[in-house]
């Protein structure tokens, strides 16, 4: 048991520690910097070219769809930390081969045309190379990128965030999502506003959030629920990118009373950093997929440092630095800590039984 003593004499040491955190997370204050005005670029861009409905996809050679905007987003953020952050590489998810067949001139042009409207000063010549930027090799510090998170999200007009992170010893030490639909934590999450919110993380800072007119900003905390019946549960909004049928029965099996919200990209992270909601769980649809880098390294900061918790399945710690897929994870498990153990045995549970 805690004495009043014993607290007292933890206090300091508690304060200590805290303090040396918080100057940790300061000394990263160039790299925030850059971060949050590239990432703010980038969701204004993305806003932009949805608005002017030039949103239709083509399908990339691994089947997955991508529009004007993963193109354009990619060329302007990885032409501004280019120029702050010359020797970082960036791993990220578009590259420019597919914008080079004659099929797909028009589409180069659209994406040449988007950045410029956003940079003018950026040579058109330029563009291609700045997103071959994103095809570097992780190493010991690099960024990650999605460009537009969520592309079928986007697509069908529903929730999609701009996704960056500063991975450094295969750790994310600074997070940045801008969500053009995601709201701070007096609204609601589902709604979808024209507002939309910058969040951002950097290791041992906590969380924050501000909206994009940059009016409001807030510090960011995961919510108390701690029963999970009573918890708010997320999963993907595409069937495809998880195994229903677990989800399903891992949700019976923890008795929560209200229906999944369902929602693309890392904006359930966000969702949960908020308290908005309390848990997700992303259920690979096989055993083998892993997930890639930048799908996941800037939500998973921010839900920690907002005070939550992220493992994959059997409750190991995400490992950012095994190359451009979590390849030593296996699903994702985010919650507000206080669900986390209850949850990951039920999950444990369900997956040994259901792959007998
Ligand atoms: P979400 O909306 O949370 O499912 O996340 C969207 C991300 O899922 C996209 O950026 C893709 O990289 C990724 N994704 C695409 N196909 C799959 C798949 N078959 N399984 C899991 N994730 C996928
Ligand atoms: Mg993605």
């Amino acid at each position: 048991m805690t004495t009043p003593q014993t607290q007292r004499a933890h206090t300091p040491k508690a304060q200590v520690t805290r303090g040396r955190e918080l100057q940790t997370a300061a000394s990263w204050q160039r790299e925030l910097d850059v971060a949050l005005d590239a990432v703010r670029q980038g969701t204004a861009l993305a806003r932009q070219i949805r608005q002017d409905a030039r949103a239709t996809s083509f399908l990339k050679a691994d089947r997955s769809p991508v529009t004007v905007a993963d193109f354009a987003v990619q060329a302007v953020i990885a032409d501004r930390l280019a120029n702050a952050f010359p020797d970082d590489p960036l791993v990220a998810e578009e590259d420019a081969a597919s914008l080079q067949s004659p099929e797909r001139h028009a589409t180069l042009e659209a994406v040449r045309d988007a950045v410029h409207r956003a940079v003018p000063a950026f040579p058109a010549g330029h563009v291609l190379d700045a997103i071959d930027r994103g095809r570097s090799v992780p190493c010991a510090r690099f960024w990650t990128l999605d460009p537009i998170d969520g592309t079928q999200g986007f697509v069908r007009g529903h929730h999609y965030v701009v996704a960056l992170a500063l991975i450094v010893d295969g750790r994310v030490q600074i997070g940045v999502i801008g969500c053009p639909q995601q709201l701070l934590p007096d609204g609601s999450p589902e709604s979808g506003t024209d507002q939309g919110a910058v969040m951002w993380a950097v290791r041992g800072g906590g969380a924050f959030g501000e909206s994009l007119d940059q009016r409001e900003c807030v510090r960011l905390r995961v919510s108390t629920c701690q029963e999970s019946r009573r918890a708010r549960v997320l999963r993907s909004f595409e069937p495809e990118h998880i195994d229903v049928r677990a989800f399903e029965e891992i949700v019976r099996a923890l008795e929560v009373e209200r229906a999944p919200m369902l929602m693309d990209s890392q904006a359930k992270h966000a969702a949960i950093a908020t308290g908005h909601a309390d848990l997700l769980m992303r259920i690979p649809a096989t055993r083998t997929f892993r997930d890639k880098i930048w799908d996941q390294a800037a939500g998973t900061l921010l839900v920690e440092e907002a005070g939550g918790r992220v493992t994959d399945l059997q409750g190991g710690e995400l490992d950012f630095g095994a190359g451009r897929e979590l390849t030593r994870n296996e699903g994702v498990i985010a919650s507000n800590e206080a669900l986390h153990n209850a949850v990951l045995d039920t999950v444990k549970r369900v997956i040994a039984s259901s792959r007998h």
